[in-house]
């Protein structure tokens, strides 16, 4: 059942073992830089948000493209072997995603989700709406 070559493989494993990936690494240091102190990985809120920032009552996603199935994104795409398998795994996941971020709202959490193309991609221009984000 190898569906990736090996490099994506590879790179797909390292997303998977999860926290402290590099997207993730550069949003929460580009973060600190611009004064914004945080928690990480806090576990007892609904879908341990990757950052939390207490301060603003804002928790944030850092979602991977593949496993959190990111609309309109190359890399967040149902693999063409194995298609059903994957459909409803990663159907699955959202579903997860949109109920952890409506329980947070419930809780009060302003809530954000950035992705991991969008850190690679265009930094600043999902800092700056990101800095919206958690200020409003
Ligand atoms: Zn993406």
């Amino acid at each position: 059942m190898d569906i990736w070559s090996k490099q994506k493989r590879s790179e797909v494993m390292s997303r998977i073992r999860g926290k402290n990936t590099k997207p993730e690494m550069i949003l929460r240091s580009q973060l600190f830089k611009r004064g914004f102190r945080f928690r990480v990985n806090k576990k007892d809120l609904p879908g341990k948000p990757d950052i939390v920032l207490p301060k603003y009552q804002t928790a944030i996603f850092v979602h991977g493209c593949f496993w959190h199935y990111h609309k309109d994104c190359r890399e967040g795409r149902i693999p063409s072997t194995n298609t059903k398998f994957w459909k409803e795994k990663l159907e699955r996941n959202i579903a997860k995603d949109e109920k952890n971020v409506e329980a947070l709202k419930l809780k009060g959490w302003n809530v954000v989700v950035v992705w991991e193309c969008e850190i690679e991609n265009k930094l600043e221009e999902t800092l700056i709406d990101l800095t919206k984000r958690i200020k409003s």
